[in-house]
């Protein structure tokens, strides 16, 4: 049933994924839960992920639970085919192949919903919108799903605003086990290591550009400081542009900016952020990359059409743009996710905490599939709690804990 690019890579695959999970004791700890409790047994499952390793090892984490599941990428770029050659080998279904055109990526997606899901696993809202466009007659059947990062929940809120959503959807990016770690050290630690394995370029001394100062911003910002860069933010929010400030960097427009950057990297969730009048003041070599959600941060269309020569660049999807002015800007992985098109997205560890609010909102959902509202739904305070202990323990580390007088005089106004 599955459509990957070649079962024989599985071996390959099989190794990244045991790697993972050796790093993955949060999920370990569900997935003996899962087996035992069996909280998904009847449940039909569509999940769209990165599809490398550490998604896998959720993907068998939910399947332990006893879910039925059908896997999709969210990125044509970002699925790497030895990895769902293990998945199938090891009996999931899998609709994904590693740089599939935009067709044969809606088509995948359209594969793993057609058999009707009862939960859904998304990661930017495509499940979402394609089952809500293109699949109503399905939508009575599906009892919620949980959504992974802040563009898809964006979307979620404006699809609630319209009274358009048909389901239940968690935020599991909202959970502060998900976003002060996974968007913050996550993205700040990957993105570097996505353009570090594109490029192969020092960091020390160049002069950085962040676009947006919000939780990947921080931690893009925050790792290029530390790997020597001058680092500038550009910010539409006054109070995240003090906060910039405060940390101790430049912050500028990003007409100001542009003709001093060496690397420019995008996280901002919004479009047109650097555009055809900031690449003509930019500097011969300039390097630009997205670490946001979609490919339209970079005005790379523009550079497409424009460009008088593109045979430049490192490789594929490190394309060199020949402007009229004699100047050459590169794009990294064709301005979609750099660390996830250019590298394994974040490291293990990190997603090991996010999959795990995924796999713990996931039965939550089936907990209380028919009490929740079709609204956007925060992930409950006690998930959060019982994620952050699973960590700490998993560390080995313990905290303390408040005496009734402590609580009580936190709790009281009359001291
Ligand atoms: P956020 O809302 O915390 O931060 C976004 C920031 O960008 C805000 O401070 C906002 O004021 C600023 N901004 C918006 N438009 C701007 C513009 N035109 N110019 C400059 N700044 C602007 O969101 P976040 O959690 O940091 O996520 C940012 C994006 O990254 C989202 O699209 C999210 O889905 C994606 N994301 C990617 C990864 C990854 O693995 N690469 C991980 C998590 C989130
Ligand atoms: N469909 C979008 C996906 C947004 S990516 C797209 O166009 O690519 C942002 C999300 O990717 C983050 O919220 C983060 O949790 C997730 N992510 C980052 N690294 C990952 C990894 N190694 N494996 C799986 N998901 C990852």
């Amino acid at each position: 049933m599955s459509e990957i690019r070649d079962i024989t890579l599985a071996p390959s695959g099989e190794r990244k994924i045991a790697w993972a999970k050796r790093y993955m004791p949060l999920l370990r700890g569900i997935e003996e839960e899962f087996i035992r409790e069996k909280p998904f047994k009847g449940v039909k499952m569509t999940a769209s992920l990165h599809l490398e390793a550490k998604s896998a090892v959720l993907c068998r984490v939910l399947m332990e639970g006893g879910a039925e599941l059908r896997i999709t990428g969210c990125n044509p770029l970002s699925t790497q085919d030895d990895v769902t050659a293990a998945l199938v080998s090891g009996g999931a279904e899998v609709y994904s192949v590693h740089g599939c055109t935009m067709e044969d990526y809606d088509r995948h997606m359209a594969m793993a919903l057609e058999f009707g899901p009862n939960i859904i696993i998304d990661d930017g809202g495509d499940l979402v919108s394609m089952l809500h466009r293109d699949m109503p007659q399905l939508l009575p059947g599906v009892l919620g799903g949980c959504e992974e990062t802040t563009t898809g929940i964006i979307r979620l809120h404006a699809m609630a605003r319209e009274g358009a959503l048909k389901f239940p959807m968690l935020t599991v990016n909202d959970a502060r086990c998900k976003h002060f770690f996974d968007n913050r050290y996550g993205t700040g630690q990957s993105v570097w290591d996505g353009i570090n394995r594109a490029t192969n370029l020092v960091v020390a001394g160049k002069n950085v550009v962040v676009a947006g100062y919000g939780w990947c911003g921080r931690g893009i910002a925050m790792r290029a400081k530390g790997l020597g860069a001058r680092v500038t933010v550009t910010e539409v929010d006054p109070v995240k542009a003090l906060e910039a400030m405060m940390d101790g960097y430049a912050v500028k427009t990003m007409d100001e900016a542009a003709p001093e950057g060496d690397i420019f990297v995008t996280a901002t969730g919004c479009r047109d952020v650097i555009v055809e009048r900031h690449f003509l003041k930019m500097r011969d070599g300039a390097i630009l990359c997205n670490g946001g959600h979609f490919n339209v941060e970079v005005d790379v269309d523009w550079l497409e059409r424009n460009a008088l020569d593109k045979s430049q660049g490192r490789t594929d999807v490190t394309r060199g743009y020949t402007l009229n002015n004699g100047k050459t800007l590169f794009v990294l992985a064709e301005g979609r996710l750099v660390n996830l098109a250019s590298g394994d997205g974040h490291p293990v560890e990190i997603m090991d905490m996010s999959f795990a609010i995924q796999a713990l909102a996931a039965k939550y959902l089936a907990q209380h599939r028919d009490s929740l509202p079709c609204q956007v739904l925060e992930i409950p305070d006690e998930i959060d709690y019982d994620v952050a202990r699973r960590k700490l323990a998993s560390c080995g580390m313990t905290i303390d804990t408040l005496t009734d007088a402590q609580r009580a005089y936190l709790e009281s106004w009359a001291l």
